[in-house]
């Protein structure tokens, strides 16, 4: 059982006079087992949320707390954060050059557990999860993100998270540029994940299709740098015929 606590974070980008507050006070908990949706309009800063709990450099922590079971994950470096069990995706968003997927994966799955998995269950999981994601067996000999098309950086990104087994993960835009036979596939690992383990999600998405693949136990509309409303799935769906308008309008107004 694990929880992941957001206490009234705020978050900056830039320096000195740039410097922009994005996040404006954001509080949330997730446990194990539940997947929490979080929704907004662009530049709403779910992204810098993401980024900020990953331990982006870019990214300064102007208030508030993080904490994984009560450690500081403020504190943690970016490995430390993916040892005490959560699942980054935006990560390793970079092209690793010279290192095939096949290897990242042990290498990264090493890391985490402190041992080398056995290589002959690893090789049996890598394929077997492989299959299930519709990816092709060469693509485990190609080099990490070097000319990955959109689905296959998402299909990527939840073959991490199966394999790397979290106690909680944090998808960023997972549903974004995938066709629908490729949302299919990577909401169907997501759920595998949630069947198969306790894991909590965190899913941000500005569209509300994949919440029709993954049903969420709580929507959180998010705007302006915090959460603005919460709700169970019934939320996502009055997002879908109502969008984000009522939202920004009443945030403006209250500014
Ligand atoms: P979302 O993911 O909801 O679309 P983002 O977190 O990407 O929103 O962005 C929120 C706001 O923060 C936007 O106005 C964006 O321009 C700004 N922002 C995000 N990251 C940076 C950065 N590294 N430098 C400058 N501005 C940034
Ligand atoms: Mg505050
Ligand atoms: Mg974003």
């Amino acid at each position: 059982m694990s929880v992941l606590e957001i206490r009234d974070l705020h978050v900056s980008v830039g320096e000195g006079n740039d410097a922009k507050e994005i996040l404006t006070g954001v509080d949330l908990t997730v446990r194990s087992g539940e997947t929490h949706a979080i929704m907004g309009p662009n530049g709403s800063g779910k992204s810098t949320l993401a980024y900020s709990i990953a331990g982006h450099p870019k990214y300064t922590i102007t208030g508030g707390a993080v904490t994984l079971d009560g450690e500081d994950v403020l504190a943690m470096s970016v490995d430390e954060r993916a040892r005490a069990g959560l699942f980054l995706a935006m990560q390793y968003p970079v092209e690793v050059p010279g290192v095939s997927v096949s290897n990242f994966l042990r290498t990264a799955a090493t890391a985490i557990k402190g041992e080398a998995p056995k290589l002959r269950t690893w090789v049996k999981d890598v394929k077997s999860e492989m299959d299930l994601l519709e990816m092709d067996s060469a693509f485990a000999e190609r080099n990490v993100n070097e000319g990955f098309s959109g689905g296959e950086k998402k299909r990527h990104e939840i073959l991490q998270m199966r394999l790397l087994k979290p106690a909680i993960a944090i998808l960023d835009e997972t549903d974004s540029g995938l066709d629908v036979d490729a949302l299919r596939v990577v909401s169907e690992g997501v759920n595998r994940a949630r069947s198969e383990s306790e894991i909590g999600v965190l899913l941000i998405t500005h569209y509300t299709r994949i919440l029709r693949y993954i049903t969420p136990d709580f929507v959180h509309v998010f705007v302006n740098g915090r959460i603005a409303e919460e709700g169970g799935p019934e939320l996502a769906e009055k997002l879908e015929t109502e969008g984000y308008a009522a939202y920004v309008k009443d945030s403006r107004e209250t500014a």
